[in-house]
């Protein structure tokens, strides 16, 4: 999100070149729009802006989603705000920065955040009497197998090894979907239903 075309293009060029693709949009409130729209895998944010500032632009942003957050300043004092307002913002550069440092910062906050996603070994999971197994991506349900079709299982399956904490339908789209995934939270809400009644009769339950 930049209002400065040349800046837009340069980085354009050094993501893309990384195998990346490039979201561009000028202004905040089309930023607000496009993080709703395109669901991205992360936000590079300048802080001047039309319409809304940067600032507002990751607030708002944050309220709903987890989704990382870069943000450009051009002035130390834009830096002491980011810090000093705990904006949500998972990291900062300073104007003007090398392209290249940009791209190895957004590198490795997806790094941290795939870190975060599901464990890579497949053992199975037994949360009360239901067993969940990765490997024969199999569920079964007080001992009987139930059918889910492919995203319902990796939804339970990001579910159970998440137990007890909360997900949003963002960060669930994310894991279960994709980084590349364009659609709707509405996804979810379906999935999960279908995964509620699979479940069905068993001890466990999906919380919304
Ligand atoms: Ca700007």
């Amino acid at each position: 999100v930049e209002d400065e075309a040349h800046i837009i293009e340069l980085a354009r060029l050094y993501f893309e070149r990384e195998g990346f693709r490039v979201s561009a949009v000028g202004d905040g409130e089309a930023a607000l729009e496009a993080a709703r729209r395109e669901n991205p895998a992360l936000l590079v944010l300048d802080v001047m802006l039309p319409k809304l500032d940067g600032f507002e632009v990751c607030k708002r942003v944050r309220a709903k989603s987890d989704v990382p957050i870069i943000m450009l300043t051009a002035r130390d004092d834009d830096l002491d705000k980011i810090i000093g307002l705990e904006l949500g913002a998972d990291d900062y550069l300073t104007k003007p920065f090398n392209p290249r440092e940009l791209v190895a910062r957004v590198k490795a906050i997806l790094r941290r955040s795939e870190r975060a996603a599901p464990r890579a070994d497949n053992a199975a999971l037994h949360l009360n009497d239901v067993t969940i197994d990765p490997a024969a991506r199999e569920v079964l349900v007080r001992g009987k197998r139930v059918t889910l079709r492919t995203k319902e299982f990796d939804l339970l399956l990001t579910l159970a090894e998440n137990k007890g904490l909360v997900l949003t339908r963002e960060k669930l789209l994310e894991l279960v979907w994709g980084f590349d995934y364009v659609g709707q939270t509405r996804t979810i809400d379906v999935h999960v239903a279908h995964v509620r009644k699979a479940l069905a009769g068993s001890q466990v339950t999906i919380e919304t």
